[in-house]
């Protein structure tokens, strides 16, 4: 079950996490991860968006 999702340094903001699941990551100047989500529920989406992100960034735990 997924507890944490963090965006290291380095993203290009290039957008794809927030288009595959826009429920847990939201874009500022960079990419963020939304406050109080239950990310049990979008465990797919956020694995997909991890293995999206150009310069691998995402960490999920
Ligand atoms: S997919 Fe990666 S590089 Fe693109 S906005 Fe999300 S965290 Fe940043």
């Amino acid at each position: 079950m997924i507890s944490k999702v963090t965006i290291n340094d380095g993203c290009i903001s290039c957008g794809l996490c927030e288009q595959i699941c826009p429920e847990v990551f939201e874009m500022a100047d960079v990419a963020k991860v939304r406050a109080g989500v239950d990310f049990s529920q979008h465990e797919d989406k956020i694995k997909e968006a991890t293995e999206s992100c150009p310069v691998t960034v995402i960490i999920f735990e």
